[in-house]
């Protein structure tokens, strides 16, 4: 009788103890998260799992590795090389440069020229978002936007090379290499087993499965005429890219205009579509990347037509008039709830 008395509370303690281990295994998952700086802005990776610290590791020394062949302030990059002998020699490049480029030149074609990536000599002419920038003498845009010409490129399959036919021209490829490196970070988190993951790449946002809890993702979906960190509504996802290209993300002020970071190849301007923010929702994140920067310039209904032709791929819209356009694939997984903003009817 003792010996039961004693076996019962002996079971009792034991399951106390695995439901113990059970619930705290749940609400305290192992996860690692990491901030740090590249590819021209601030990066935040967090992964579940028990190999999320080898994960992130990994993840980072690809994205130094991706920044250091692509980035065009660096005199060593692949890119600057390509930059250097223009008019000159084409240059042999890695499959990661080679590969970005050609997704490039696809997203120009299919963008009709409003994203292009031989923007760069327009870029560094206005110098957007450093201590230079300025509104430049519109000859000097006259000169530069004659560089401008995704057409220019000169690329060859056979020796991975890369080439620009005139003195002058320069490649940019910050309008889509957050969106290869957020794909190239996702494979290496599933190679290492990650079922859960949010990527966010200076606000290029991957996410990885469901959220640890089995509930999807919830990505706010920034108020373009707000500081960072003030959403419009919510975007619930599951293993997909979330990227929005604004004109609150690098801008400057002159006699009461904005001018922001995203150039119109056509004027040499910063974009005066009506659209100030452009979220599209893809599986990859270098698609979502080239078509976000793209449709913003194209203009709110060539943009609307455009994203519903494209299988797969969605986009929310806000245009300067605070009204929100969203594709047929997002109508159900975007919650609106701030009532300034209110949906167009024609779509
Ligand atoms: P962000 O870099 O803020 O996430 P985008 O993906 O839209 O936003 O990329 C903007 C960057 O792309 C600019 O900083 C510039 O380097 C480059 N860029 C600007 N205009 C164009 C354009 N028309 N086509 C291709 N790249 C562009
Ligand atoms: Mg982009």
């Amino acid at each position: 009788m003792i010996f039961n008395v004693l076996g019962l509370t002996l079971l009792i303690i034991l399951i106390l103890i695995l439901v113990l281990i059970f619930i705290t295994s749940n609400t305290n998952p192992v996860f690692t998260e990491r901030s740090f700086y590249a590819l021209g802005t601030v990066m935040y990776l967090k992964a579940f799992g028990k190999k999320g610290e080898i994960a992130i590791e990994k993840a980072i020394e690809r994205l130094i590795d991706i920044d250091n062949k692509m980035s065009a302030f660096k005199d060593y990059s692949e890119i600057s090389k390509i930059n250097r002998n223009a008019g000159m020699l084409p240059q042999i490049v890695s499959y990661d440069t080679y590969s970005v480029i050609e997704k490039s030149i696809k997203y120009s074609e299919l963008l009709e020229g409003t994203f292009d990536p031989t923007i760069r000599p327009l870029v560094s002419l206005w110098n957007i978002g450093t201590k230079y920038e300025k509104i430049p003498k519109q000859n000097e845009i006259d000169e530069k936007l004659k560089l401008v010409n995704y057409k220019d490129i000169i690329i060859n399959k056979t020796d991975n090379s890369i080439g620009l036919k005139k003195k002058g021209q320069a490649l940019d490829v910050g309008g889509i290499a957050k969106g290869f490196a957020a794909d190239e970070i996702k494979n290496i988190f599933v190679k290492y087993d990650i079922k859960s993951a949010l990527i966010n790449l200076g606000g290029n946002i991957l996410v990885l499965g469901n959220k640890n809890d089995g509930t999807p993702w919830k990505v706010g979906i920034q108020n373009p005429f707000k500081p960072r960190g003030e959403y419009i509504g919510i975007l619930t996802a599951k293993d997909k890219s979330i990227v929005t290209s604004g004109n609150y993300e690098r801008f400057f002020m002159k006699n009461g205009k904005t001018f922001h970071h995203i150039i119109d190849p056509k004027t040499g301007y910063p974009s005066e579509s009506k659209v100030v923010s452009a979220t599209i929702i893809s599986d990859k994140s270098i698609d979502g990347d080239g078509l976000s920067t793209g449709v913003y310039i194209m203009g709110i209904d060539k943009a609307m037509n455009l994203i519903e032709s494209i299988k797969g791929i969605d986009a929310i819209f806000i245009t300067e008039d605070k009204k929100i356009y969203v594709t047929s694939g997002v109508k159900d997984n975007f919650k609106l709830f701030n009532n300034e903003f209110i949906y167009n009817k024609n779509y």
